[in-house]
């Protein structure tokens, strides 16, 4: 992955490439080794934080030379990186992958530049034109509610000014995840063509992505999208389930994965519960080879076999970000019948979970971000918040350095500015001159609600403790506060009320939201 979020899942594979720059800007490759899934799951840890290009490759096939000589050739489940990697241990595997390293001399694999220059002029870019960040077309589309829908959950900040990355969802509510018929590839073909210059990449995630779309196309892109069946917006909702084949397609099967996953689809229909529920991962395998990858979904589904019967392990809390970690297996396996039961149960859970954050929020913790004044050197690496000045000076050259990036936004200035940058930034920190001036709760709610921005959030300045569920609520994150005991006024203040009426963008369950949710469960089950 090149991205400081991680979407290629590079900590479950047996070789994980971070792409990042080392202190004196010099481009190369954290390397992780040894993560894997199937019947012996493990997360990847680093190896070696900085390999450059030119060296990538020889420091790979000193990886794979050490795992031939000492890897479990002998036993095909264990023949991984991972099982090696787990037996060794990490320091003891990078040492012997550091000496073979050394002793394999030049094998005709350093890629000099030359080389490199070779194949970055085989991946040029399009030819983007000159665009505004807002065009016309976009403004008007904006009164359609099923386009803005739309556009919120499918549509993703592009690096080019004026263009987008449109997901386009495989997963119809009640289809088979991830498919396509042979007449919607071909009108995707076409779409690519005409808006994404003849680009289409596929995701792990089953889903497609035309990577290059004219923010001024998006809503043609739309209407012709909806017509395909191929608009569902429910791109890392709860519905946008991976499942592998299962007992539909696989010879390997213990179970089916694709009626699971078509009934949770129908379970969870209505987009405004989807909505509601947020960022939701299921994955859903048919047996241990995990293909589903169920093992790192926020929710896992594997499909077991017991006397003849299919039966079904959930697991809770994996991920498979920057941030990967294995799901806990959470209680015996369910028969086939009981699991969308047992799934909608979990969610009403962590629904009521969430809803009470002072159970969740409220710790000082050490601040990553170091504050760097105007004209300081910045540090090589590590996470630093700069002025609004200092970052628009040269905003691509800040956001090229290694590490996080925030920026320190004062509340007489307008938004404009930062938006075409914030899915590059790690925090954004608006400021509370004094108790009496609010101007950064509306920059809040414009960043969350309509820019759609999901890191960190903080307030800084005059932060008084009976401001702080105003603040959750507009959509801050993170606060700058003096005090430990902050901490506990937190909490306090936090649990004062339990029910919101008005609609924020801080997730929160509205009194109207919860009568809805309470309807649609009713008419569900009837
Ligand atoms: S996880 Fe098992 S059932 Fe699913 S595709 Fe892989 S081998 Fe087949």
């Amino acid at each position: 992955t090149a991205s400081e979020h991680d979407r290629a899942a590079i900590k479950v594979h047996d070789i994980g490439l971070r792409l990042h720059k080392n202190a004196d800007g010099e481009t190369g490759f954290e390397v992780l080794v040894g993560g894997g899934l199937g019947r012996t799951p493990f997360i990847a840890k680093t190896i070696k934080p900085f390999v450059s290009g030119r060296d990538i490759l020889s420091y790979i096939e000193a990886i794979l030379r050490v795992y031939n000589q000492y890897g479990r050739r002998d036993n095909i489940y264990k023949a991984r990186i991972k099982i090696l990697v787990h037996e060794l241990g990490i320091e003891k595997f990078a040492k012997e992958v550091d000496e073979e390293w050394k002793a394999m001399g030049d094998v005709g694999l350093t890629l000099d530049h030359a080389a490199i220059e070779e194949v970055r002029s085989r991946f040029s870019y399009p030819a983007y034109e000159k665009l505004p960040h807002m065009p016309d077309e976009l403004k008007q589309a904006a009164n359609d509610p099923l386009f803005e829908r739309w556009r919120k959950n499918s549509v993703f900040p592009h690096k080019v000014q004026g263009y987008s990355i449109v997901v386009l969802s495989l997963k119809p509510v009640g289809g088979p995840p991830g498919d396509a018929t042979a007449e919607q590839m071909d009108a995707v073909a076409d779409l690519a063509d005409k808006y994404s210059f003849g680009e289409i990449r596929v995701g792990h995630e089953q889903n497609l992505a035309l990577p290059h779309v004219a923010k001024r196309d998006l809503p043609a892109l739309f209407k012709a999208l909806d017509r395909l069946g191929l608009a569902t917006p429910n791109v890392n909702l709860v519905t946008d389930i991976i499942a592998c084949p299962g007992l539909d397609y696989c010879s390997l099967a213990n179970a089916r994965s694709i009626p699971i996953a078509q009934e949770l689809t129908r379970r969870f229909a209505n987009h405004d519960t989807a909505d509601l529920i947020g960022r939701l991962h299921i994955n859903i395998s048919g047996c241990i080879n995990a293909c589903g990858h169920h093992h790192v979904g926020h929710i896992g589904i594997l499909g077991v076999e017991k006397n003849g019967e299919e039966f079904y392990q959930i697991t809770i809390g994996g991920r498979a970000d920057e941030n990967a970690q294995l799901g806990t297996l959470i209680g015996p396996a369910v028969p086939y019948a009981e699991v969308a039961d047992v799934i909608e149960d979990i969610v009403e859970a962590y629904l009521a979970l969430r809803d009470r954050p002072e159970e969740l929020f409220g710790r000082i913790t050490t601040d990553p971000f170091v504050r760097v004044a105007d004209g300081a050197e910045l540090p090589g690496d590590g996470a630093v918040l700069v002025t609004a000045e200092r970052f628009l000076a040269d905003p691509e050259a800040l956001l090229r350095r290694s590490g996080k990036l925030g920026v320190i936004w004062p509340n007489n200035r307008s938004l404009e500015d930062l938006v075409p940058h914030l899915d590059r930034l790690a925090s954004v920190a608006l400021v509370f001159p004094t108790f009496r001036d609010g101007r950064a709760y509306s920059q809040a709610r414009l960043l969350r609600e309509r820019h759609g921005y999901d890191r960190e959030l903080r307030a800084i300045g005059q932060i008084l403790r009976d401001q702080f569920v105003f603040m959750t609520r507009a959509g801050f994150d993170a606060f700058e506060v003096k005090k430990d005991a902050d901490a506990d006024a937190f909490a306090a203040t936090m649990k004062r009320y339990s029910v919101f009426y008005q609609p924020t963008g801080d997730g929160r369950v509205t009194a109207l939201n919860r009568r809805m949710q309470l309807r649609h469960s009713e008419s569900a089950s009837q």
